[in-house]
């Protein structure tokens, strides 16, 4: 079994921690109802409002530290703002990534970088949403990855193709991953690929395609395609060969947030799912009287609250760096399930109105299945806990 920190030196916060965060976000929220998440996928367009009112507040620049212009707050701060997003029926998916992805950049950029891009990302000026790790050919083997960033003089030369890259035709910068060495000359698979900040804007029509993916829901994913594009080797982050490291090195934090968003989404389903069957009478009752609907809503409440604990769980010995990836994987484990049984407890509970787009359960229910899928699948979590926590064979 995983070494776990001493319990008494690792504390959690109970209930409704950051209280004034929770409230701002909610008031925030309260502007971007379910008509305008609806009207933004009928066209496939970008929350563009949304995005500029987080910033301008500061939300999206909450990890940044203060020296670069942003909040400097603990990741705790972050998770709660992405859950009171996700609980306000709105969806953070549009932006969320610049929390994450600025960690690299953060942690393993030179000072040179940092000073450059971090206020600039702070203010808004800069967007840092995009992220291009899979690839069409190799999926979740990310060692196996096919992009080539070959040096020549003072750039980099990149040939190759991402898939799925979320927001890169809503961002100006893009973190992206690419084989440096050919996998047949390294000794670990996972030594030489490097990690490069592209600017999409100069580098579009320059040996850099975007096109967009058309999807079950409006996360603004995309296909990219590199043929030729160059950058310069200023723009490589850290030593080249160690990329799959500094991005591994982000992966706990990323995987925390997204759980924050999950339980968001829970939490939402949740009250929706209470509230309607609460007013819906069918047969001269209240439908919340039958213990069939009752029961599904009161487990994933049940769930919820077990996820989230295991969460902050997480999010505590992350922030007392702490060992924390086992209990990172399980709390996105149960933080996914737990809104995915929320979300089918909410549909079950609206009947046929569950398929009505005004009430805005399908369209939550489509977005919070992503958590199965990306950004790590439930799969490869399960595999995670199997062979590093439990000790049982690795499977591939
Ligand atoms: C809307 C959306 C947005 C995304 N945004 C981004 C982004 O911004 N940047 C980015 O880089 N990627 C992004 N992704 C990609 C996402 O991270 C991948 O889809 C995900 O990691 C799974 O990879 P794959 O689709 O290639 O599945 P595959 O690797 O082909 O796997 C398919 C299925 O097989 C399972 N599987 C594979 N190998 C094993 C095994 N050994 N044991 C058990 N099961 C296995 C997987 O768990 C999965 O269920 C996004 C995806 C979606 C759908």
């Amino acid at each position: 079994m995983s070494e776990h920190a001493p319990a008494d030196e690792v504390h959690i916060a109970l209930g409704q921690d950051y209280p004034e965060i929770r409230e701002s976000i909610r008031k925030i929220c309260a502007n971007y109802p379910g008509a305008y998440w609806r009207d933004l996928e009928e066209r496939i367009a970008y929350p563009t409002e949304f995005v500029q009112t987080l910033t301008e507040a500061g939300y999206l620049a909450a990890l940044i530290p203060e020296e670069y212009g942003g909040a400097g707050l603990p990741l705790r701060a972050a998770s709660v703002i992405l859950e009171e997003i996700h609980a306000s029926g709105c969806n953070a998916g549009a932006c969320h990534a610049q929390m994450y992805i600025m960690g690299t950049l953060l942690r393993h950029g030179s000072p040179a970088q940092k000073a450059h891009y971090l206020p600039r990302i702070a203010s808004g000026e800069l967007r840092l949403q995009a992220f291009g790790v899979t690839e069409p050919t190799s999926g979740t083997d990310t060692t196996k990855l096919k992009t080539r960033a070959v040096k020549n003089g003072d750039h980099y030369v990149v040939h190759g193709q991402k898939v799925w890259t979320s927001r890169a035709l809503h961002s100006d910068l893009m973190l992206l991953l690419a084989r440096t060495t050919p996998l047949d000359q390294v000794s670990k698979k996972t030594e030489g690929l490097s990690v490069f900040l592209v600017d999409i804007r100069e580098s579009l029509g320059h040996g850099l395609e975007i096109k967009p993916i058309k999807a079950m829901i409006n996360h603004h994913a995309t296909e990219v395609f590199f043929d030729g594009m160059k950058v310069p080797a200023d723009n490589l982050i850290g030593e080249e060969g160690k990329g799959f490291k500094y991005i591994l090195d982000g992966m706990n934090a990323e995987r925390i947030l997204v759980s924050s968003e999950s339980i968001g989404d829970a939490r939402w389903f949740v009250k929706t799912a209470v509230n309607y069957a609460k007013e819906r009478v069918v047969f001269d009752r209240p439908i919340g009287q039958n213990q069939a609907i009752a029961f599904p809503i009161a487990r994933a409440h049940a769930e919820t609250e077990a996820a989230d604990l295991l969460l902050r769980k997480a999010g505590a010995l992350f922030a007392a760096g702490q060992a924390c990836a086992p209990e990172v994987n399980m709390a996105k484990l149960l933080a996914s399930e737990a809104s995915w049984h929320a979300a089918e407890a909410c549909l079950q509970t609206h009947g046929g109105f569950g398929y009505a787009r005004e009430y805005d359960v399908e369209r939550k229910w489509r977005e919070t299945r992503l958590m199965q899928i990306a950004p790590i699948s439930t799969n490869l979590v399960l595999s995670y806990v199997a062979e590093h926590v439990l000790g049982l064979p690795r499977s591939f």
